[in-house]
């Protein structure tokens, strides 16, 4: 399976990181290396001093795909979650300024944190509340209704150029609130109120 992630998906975010808004949806991959293990803790990687959550909806793929129209998008998946993408800010910084991939700053192991999945048939995809508590304080506040690109377009976008397999998993982008974790951090991740995850940071 692939993890496929979107960047610069929520205005507020763009601004936090002083970032261009983009033309087009900014992707990226992260290989199944990458997702840290169910109840596993988060270990901060040597390489980094700055190691952000990033938290975002997930779509889990149920079909193979390519050439997606927007219309037809819904039909390739049935579950919705929710997981953090973990970023090396200051190795994605460096990568930025020379103009270089981002996958040592994205893509490290344990990087992907994937949450519960749920029915999509539950909720209302173009409202979605979603939450990510650090030690029991909201850091991260969103809702798919601030989407640049929802759901269905993202789908339909990434399958011009990879694609879908079952159980391939998409993340959506992160809305403002970004920031560093520490070392026995706690985070929790809310959609809707039901509880998807919680990570130990060490
Ligand atoms: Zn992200």
């Amino acid at each position: 399976m692939k993890i496929i992630c979107i960047g610069r998906n929520y205005a507020k975010h763009i601004e936090e990181l002083a970032n261009e808004r983009p033309e087009n949806p900014v992707v990226f991959l992260k290989p199944d290396s990458a997702i840290l293990p169910n109840k596993n803790p988060f270990f901060i990687p040597p390489f980094s001093n700055d190691v952000h959550y990033e938290v975002e909806v997930l779509i889990k793929i149920n079909k193979v795909g390519k050439h997606i129209a927007s219309r037809f998008a819904y039909k390739y998946y049935d579950e919705i979650g929710l997981g953090i993408d973990f970023t090396a800010r200051d190795v994605q910084q460096q990568c930025k300024e020379k103009g270089l991939p981002w996958e040592k700053a994205k893509a490290f192991d344990g990087s992907a944190v994937i949450g519960n999945f749920y029915n999509k048939n539950d909720f209302d995809l173009k409202n979605l509340s979603f939450q990510l508590l650090k030690n029991n304080e909201i850091v991260q506040d969103g809702n798919t209704q601030s989407m640049l690109w929802k759901i269905d377009e993202l789908i339909s976008y990434v399958s011009q150029y990879f694609t879908l397999k079952k159980g391939d998993i998409i993340f959506t982008g992160t809305p403002a609130g970004v920031g560093k974790v520490s070392e026995n951090d706690v985070l929790i991740g809310n959609i809707e109120g039901l509880k998807a995850f919680q990570i130990k940071v060490k």
